[in-house]
């Protein structure tokens, strides 16, 4: 099944994403989204995937209202072992 896009987005940047429960009737953003990324579900640690997502606002630093990035819970943080939102290449060049 490989090309199958789990997301809208379908890039290899970082993206802005909506999710939403049906079993909890939760919705909630996260400003760090990937394609075919899941995060998880606070209710019912369900899979979910955005079903909305869009680019990120032009520059840098967190927006008001915006929750801190649930790492926990971000399919890319726990592959990852940390905070997806840094460049990978910044890692590499650390490592
Ligand atoms: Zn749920
Ligand atoms: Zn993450």
């Amino acid at each position: 099944m490989a090309g199958v896009g789990l997301t809208p987005y379908q890039g290899k940047m970082r993206a802005c994403g909506m999710f939403h429960c049906k079993k909890c009737d939760k919705n909630w953003f996260s400003a760090n989204s990937w394609a075919n990324t899941f995060q998880k579900c606070k209710g019912c640690n369900g899979k979910i995937y955005p079903y909305k997502q869009f680019q990120p606002w032009k520059g840098t630093g967190a927006r008001k209202g915006i929750p801190p990035h649930p790492q926990n819970l971000c399919q890319r943080c726990m592959k990852l072992g940390r905070f997806c939102g840094l460049t990978i290449r910044k890692y590499m060049a650390e490592e």
